[in-house]
């Protein structure tokens, strides 16, 4: 299904307090089988969002590239990984991790909304948005920050809120 931005943007003003809460009660107290639900969730998610008609993470966020990344991406260019870190990065001090200096991603094609580099590209983005990832009670502050910019993840939270 295309996702439409506007509309995603409208309801995300709504709801996101509504769902941040509800995902912060889910970290408190996990309900039994929570792996199991976000793994056939998920599943339900990606036969409603279409990621191509989005790019939404990769127009508005910043991967985390580590230093196998860089080293991998680095030599798709034939440069080094200090040249490929003073060209498109900035260490970002507090989390400690190498990300993008600009927003959209320099390797976003905006006229497909496709990936340039898809075959190197950072890990973060090959699991990106980490519906699945296990133990999902982990991973519920990441999910809570992505809920305002994917529309895969509201879609996610909003099927647990009805099946919880
Ligand atoms: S590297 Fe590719 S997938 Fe990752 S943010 Fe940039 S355009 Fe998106
Ligand atoms: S992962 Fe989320 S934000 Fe990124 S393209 Fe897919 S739906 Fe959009």
């Amino acid at each position: 299904m295309q996702v439409n931005l506007r509309s995603f943007k409208q309801k995300v003003r709504y709801h996101q307090k509504t769902m941040k809460r509800f995902l912060g009660k889910i970290e408190k107290n996990p309900p039994k089988g929570l792996d199991k639900l976000a793994e056939k969730i998920d599943a339900e998610v990606w036969k409603e969002v279409d990621c191509l008609s989005c790019a939404n993470c990769c127009k508005s966020m910043s991967p985390t590239f580590t230093t196998k990344d860089i080293k991998r991406i680095a030599a798709h260019f034939e440069i080094t990984p200090n040249e490929f870190k003073e060209k498109w990065l900035f260490f970002d001090k507090k989390d400690k991790d190498w990300m993008n200096t600009s927003q959209p991603c320099q390797f976003l094609n905006l006229k497909n909304n496709m990936c340039s580099i898809y075959e190197v590209r950072p890990d973060d983005c090959a699991g990106f948005p980490h519906l699945k990832k296990k133990k999902m009670v982990e991973y519920i502050h990441v999910h809570q920050q992505n809920i305002s910019y994917c529309p895969a993840t509201y879609k996610m939270v909003e099927k647990m809120q009805s099946q919880l």
